[in-house]
């Protein structure tokens, strides 16, 4: 049922950036309220084995964000099951349109949507999405079982993802556009390692090839960049990792944002040009984009906030006084 929400601190996002603001926030009497989005837990709910949040040598993407939430509600943080599709930041308090018809105010908001993965954008790549062509081996790499698929891309996600169809498919081909990869050395070494993957080096995917009924992969037509060599590689499954991009279309026009969609931050800070708009995590960090950075970021996102509420209500009772 429609109606209006109000809290001193609303969250939008519920990544690492989102639950680390909400456990400083709820600890500083904020009372803050997440809202969680389109993907609940954010991009660690849709990975495997994570070796690198301090503190887990190994756990697994889903559990950690199940930590994080638990670690966010006890202290009493707020949690809708929402997705913000408009917002105004030019009042105050702050409005939040959710997409069941709620809307949400907020004296400060704290934006931590993160991002989403990237796309080729080949007209094939959409032909196929959802029938052979995916962004993400947790959810689909268990059709593969005994089939032969490729990753595109060359860094952490590729690598991660190509070492997870291992556990499946026959064979891994993975196609890279460059001679050398960026993800961690260590992937990389686990990577070279595997027996059932390929790479192709300066390598692009040009077209995705399958059929129609049923609709269904069947190849890769690839390009080698260096000698302009078109091939085609039999696949059945096409999982394109080349990159994420920021979940910022909603908040166009109402804080600054960079040429690739980043919201734009202060030096050393998580204030967006909106006076009580914090943003953090993967949503403006275009450099390191990782869940102890993201957890860090909304942490400093929280303790901006309160400090932000302070100086308000401070300046409310000097012109009350006055
Ligand atoms: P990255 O930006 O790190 O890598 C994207 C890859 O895709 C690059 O190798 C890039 O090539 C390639 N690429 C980009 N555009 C194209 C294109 N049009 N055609 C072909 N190839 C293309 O993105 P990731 O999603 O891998 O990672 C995002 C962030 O998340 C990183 O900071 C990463 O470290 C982090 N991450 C961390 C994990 C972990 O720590 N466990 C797991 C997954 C991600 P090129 O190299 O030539 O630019």
């Amino acid at each position: 049922m429609a109606g209006t929400i109000h809290h001193k601190v609303t969250i939008i996002g519920s990544g690492p950036a989102g639950y680390a603001a909400a456990v400083y926030g709820a600890r500083a009497m904020l009372e803050p309220a997440i809202i969680a989005g389109l993907q609940p837990g954010g991009q660690l709910t849709i990975t495997t084995e994570v070796e690198n949040y301090p503190g887990f040598p190994m756990i697994m993407g889903p559990e950690l964000m199940e930590h994080f939430k638990e670690h966010a509600l006890k202290f009493g943080t707020g949690f809708y099951e929402d997705v913000i599709i408009d917002v105004d930041f030019s009042r105050h308090p702050f409005l939040m349109k959710g997409s069941g018809g709620v809307a949400y105010t907020a004296d400060s908001v704290i934006i931590a949507t993160g991002a989403q993965a990237r796309w080729l954008g080949l007209p094939s790549e959409a032909r196929f999405k959802g029938f052979g062509v995916s962004a993400c081996a947790t959810c689909d790499g268990f059709f593969y079982r005994g089939k032969q698929v490729m990753v595109v891309g060359g860094g952490n996600t590729a690598v991660e993802e190509a070492l997870f169809l291992t556990k499946f498919a026959s064979k891994v081909i993975l196609v890279h556009r460059r001679d050398s990869l960026r993800a961690e050395k260590i992937l990389q070494r686990r990577l070279f390692d595997n027996e059932k993957v390929d790479i192709l080096w300066d390598t692009t995917l040009e077209e995705v090839l399958g059929t129609d009924s049923p609709t269904a992969v069947t190849a890769a037509r690839l390009k080698n960049v260096k000698t302009g060599e078109i091939s085609d590689r039999d696949v059945q499954g096409i999982f394109i990792a080349v990159g994420h991009k920021p979940a910022t279309e909603v908040f166009r026009g109402h804080v600054k944002m960079n040429e690739g969609g980043y919201i734009e931050t202060a030096h050393d800070s998580t204030a967006t040009s909106v006076p009580g708009v914090f943003a953090a995590g993967d949503v403006s960090d275009e450099t390191y984009r990782q869940a102890v950075t993201a957890a860090g970021l909304g942490c400093m996102s929280a303790l901006e906030a309160e400090r932000w509420l302070a100086e308000q209500a401070a300046e409310m009772s000097v012109s009350d006084a006055a």
